[in-house]
């Protein structure tokens, strides 16, 4: 196995409760979040003259769930590119062989806020239509290379002040829900479709429902369904939108159909009901079509329990409170389309040994592309489009 770096280049500095040992070309760490996986810093990279995140994953492979879930975000990081997904500029380890390997720093671009902080905001049709659409775009592109995220929510969203957005994760692998993950972490549930915590079949459309859920949340101010748990996550939906059709029941396994059956019936509540017009901005001077009541058709086509009878993503992006951004080569993407993910990554079972070694791969894999070129030394983000409507 290859040497990945001298000592020389790095430097070691706390921030928070936590070591960074980074590259010298990285400086002036400050702590800006932190996620499952570890620290997330903002620094300066003096080499390229850009602000940049760097996330620390600390020793990824303590555990098999830890080492699957970092190998995957990794895998997939390098796989995507897209304006809207989040851009890896570049990955180092201050380790200098496997024996040794412990960290994994990945760095990213730069972004302002996530997507919690934007939510408390007082946000225009303008800016809630926009950051619609650049949510159906990323999740779009998501799919094109077969991965179904499953598990969209606000902090796992970032955006900039001038309005873009990008997606920094890409949520369940096939196989989650089988692992059970030690960890004090607590997983945020409100944001996933009813047939993810039914554990039924899903297809691409169990994304909207997340999207939905961010909307009205946006709308709202307050989560929509804030469920204490993973049963109590079902009954908030249930007590708003109303108990589902027999057609829906009969999709379910019989141990989960015998419980959704036996809850108490609710008729639900119309939409004007849930998010009535004084919740709503005023209307746009500059686009008719911006207005309560098209965002809240939107959002009663996205919040539908059954998906047979929910919207889809391209659906979604016609909509006339989306489509006023509509842009082929945003909504296609630019680049040729990515290779499909090989979801046998998602089905591999390795010791936690085994998982090191796969994840030093990748890493050394990267840092040569790096050095011989392969890849770009300033990285692959694309300029982002300001909230004008131009
Ligand atoms: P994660 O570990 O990926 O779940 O990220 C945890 C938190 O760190 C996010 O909710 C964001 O607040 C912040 N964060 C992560 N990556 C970035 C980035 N590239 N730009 C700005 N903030 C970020």
């Amino acid at each position: 196995m290859s040497k990945l770096a001298a000592n020389s280049q790095f430097y070691t500095v706390e921030v928070g409760d936590s070591t960074f040992t980074v590259l010298k070309r990285y400086q002036n760490l400050k702590p800006i979040g932190s996620g499952a996986q570890g620290i997330v810093c903002a620094a300066y990279d003096t080499l390229t003259g850009q602000n940049v995140a760097i996330k620390k994953l600390s020793r990824p492979f303590q555990n098999v769930t830890h080492a699957k879930r970092a190998y995957r975000e990794f895998v997939l990081m390098k796989l995507v590119n897209h304006k809207n997904i989040i851009g890896l500029l570049n990955v180092f380890t201050p380790q200098k062989s496997l024996e040794d390997f412990q960290d994994v720093y990945l760095v990213m671009e730069l972004m302002d806020a996530n997507l919690c902080q934007v939510i408390q905001m007082d946000l225009d049709h303008e800016r809630m239509s926009y950051l619609l659409y650049q949510m159906l775009c990323g999740i779009k592109h998501l799919h094109s290379a077969g991965i179904i995220h499953r598990d969209l929510k606000p902090s796992n969203i970032v955006v900039k002040s001038d309005c873009t957005l990008k997606i920094l994760d890409f949520g369940l692998a096939r196989t989650a829900g089988t692992s059970f993950m030690m960890t004090p972490y607590v997983v945020t549930r409100y944001y996933r479709a009813p047939e993810v915590i039914l554990g039924m079949g899903y297809t691409e459309n169990v994304d909207v429902w997340s999207v939905g859920c961010i909307f009205g949340e946006m709308v709202r101010g307050k989560i929509v369904f804030r469920g204490n748990d993973h049963i109590d996550q079902w009954n908030k939906i249930i007590e708003q939108l109303g108990t589902p059709s027999q057609d829906f029941m009969k999709r379910l396994q019989p141990t989960v159909r015998n419980y959704v059956e036996n809850r108490p019936k609710y008729a639900g509540y119309s939409f004007e009901k849930l998010f009535p017009d004084v919740l709503f901005p005023a209307e746009s001077t500059e686009h008719n079509k911006l207005k309560a009541s098209q965002a809240r058709d939107l959002l009663s086509k996205m919040l539908v329990i059954d998906p047979y009878k929910r919207i889809t993503v391209d659906q979604a992006l016609q909509h006339p409170y989306v489509n006023v951004w509509y842009d082929p080569s945003e909504v296609e993407g630019v680049s040729p389309a990515p290779i499909p993910y090989d979801h046998s990554i998602d089905e591999r079972e390795h010791t936690v040994e085994q998982w090191k070694d796969l994840i030093y791969k990748e890493v050394v894999d990267y840092v040569q592309k790096l050095l011989y070129g392969k890849l770009p030394l300033i990285g692959n983000s694309a300029s982002g489009d300001t909230c004008s409507t131009s």
